[in-house]
């Protein structure tokens, strides 16, 4: 079987990991035809656009993409490119493994839980106003005139919508991931005794869409901040997770650090037909060519992808060597290492060729 698949090599270290991913595909044998597409940087100095709609049209043609992450300066004006191709794509699930892979020096083993993040609302909707703004003046005007509680004069304003509809199918999608894939609990993660309408929705649409699976899923609901402690104490209570899209954001990282770190934390964002698979950690720009950075989560993430396309058994050869290499831990990158400045930690390229070296031993 072949396929054709968009490629976003990012920015930053984007391009390295990418490098490395495309050599473990190679590898494996699976036929991918990629058709590469520039955003970020690249694309803002070829035509002047962060995100160019031809890019967006190849992702909506081939269905499939791969991305190196992106560099959303902050505070610039503009947003988040990682962000617009969520939303403008419709890629309402952001989906992101936490799996212990026997990293020697992990604070945990056996974590395997499923993060399911909402991708297209709350205060990541991007609908903010800034302080002192005509537009903002009124708002706080307005909002003082039908609130019992007062904005101070002077704030800075950010909207958290959240709605029954995207509410519903982050629960069901969840619910349904759990059942095909041999699940046992989902649960949802909120702050509703605070948000009692935003968080307070999130939460019941979840309960409600959970009566279907009655019987068949184990159901629970945590509160963020409680779920982020006995994350850390005993993460092998949860299975999948349920999250309006900030605290999935924040708990994703928390996750990865649960685990060994953001170089092993692999992303999808996937909607009704179309899937773009990225790792959760940023363009790190600091390292950008150095050879340093590890790209495991990048891989992994393209193992998400193949299991999307149906290629199960090679995601299982390639997660196989991953860990194999990771437990070895001779040939990783530095973040794997017991302390940052390890000798013994080898660079990006090195940490591929053992990868790559693994994959051939186990496809014998
Ligand atoms: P970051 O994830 O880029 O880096 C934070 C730190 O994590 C790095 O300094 C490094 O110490 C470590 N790290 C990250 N990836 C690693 C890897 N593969 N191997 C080893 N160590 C790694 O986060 P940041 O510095 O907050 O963000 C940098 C830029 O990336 C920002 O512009 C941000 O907006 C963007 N970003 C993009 C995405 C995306 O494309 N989806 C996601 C997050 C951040």
């Amino acid at each position: 079987m072949s396929y054709k698949v968009t490629l976003i090599s990012g920015d930053g270290i984007g391009p390295e990991v990418i490098d490395a991913t495309l050599r473990c595909i190679e590898a494996l044998g699976v036929d991918i035809e990629w058709e590469r597409v520039i955003a970020g940087e690249a694309a803002l100095k070829s035509c002047g656009k962060l995100l160019p709609e031809e890019t967006l049209e190849t992702i909506r043609r081939n269905k499939v993409a791969l991305k190196g992450p992106i560099t959303t300066p902050v505070g610039k004006g503009f947003r988040s490119v990682n962000v617009a191709i969520r939303q403008l794509l419709e890629l309402y699930v952001c989906m992101r493994p936490v799996k212990s892979f026997g990293l020697p020096t992990a604070f945990h083993e056996d974590v395997d839980i499923i993060i399911m993040r909402e991708n297209t609302e709350d205060l990541y909707a991007g609908i903010e106003f800034p302080e002192n703004a005509p537009e903002t003046n009124k708002l706080i005007e307005d909002m003082n005139a039908i609130s019992e509680k007062k904005i101070r004069k002077g704030s800075a304003i950010s909207i958290k919508p959240i709605s029954k509809f995207a509410s519903e199918r982050i629960a069901r999608f969840a619910f349904e991931y759990a059942i095909k894939n041999g699940r046992k609990k989902v649960s949802c993660v909120h702050k509703a005794n605070i948000m009692k309408y935003t968080d307070g929705l999130f939460l019941h649409t979840f309960y409600d869409v959970a009566k279907a699976y009655k019987g068949k899923i184990e159901v629970s609901d945590v509160i963020v901040d409680n779920l982020s402690m006995q994350l850390t104490k005993r993460p092998k209570f949860f299975d999948v997770l349920v999250l309006p899209n900030l605290y999935g954001d924040i708990i994703s990282d928390l996750g990865a650090g649960l685990i060994g770190g953001l170089g092993l934390a692999a992303g999808a964002n996937i909607g009704d037909t179309i899937a773009v698979f990225e790792p959760t950690h940023g363009s790190a720009p600091k390292y950008t060519g150095k050879n340093k950075v590890n790209p495991i989560a990048t891989i992994l993430s393209a193992s998400l992808m193949l299991k999307y396309l149906g290629e199960k058994d090679k995601a299982k050869i390639l997660e196989g060597a991953i860990e194999d290499v990771i437990k070895d831990n001779s040939s990783v990158t530095y973040d794997l290492k017991p302390t940052r400045d390890d000798p013994t930690a080898v660079g990006t390229k090195e940490t591929t060729s053992a990868i790559i070296k693994r994959i051939k031993e186990l496809q014998k």
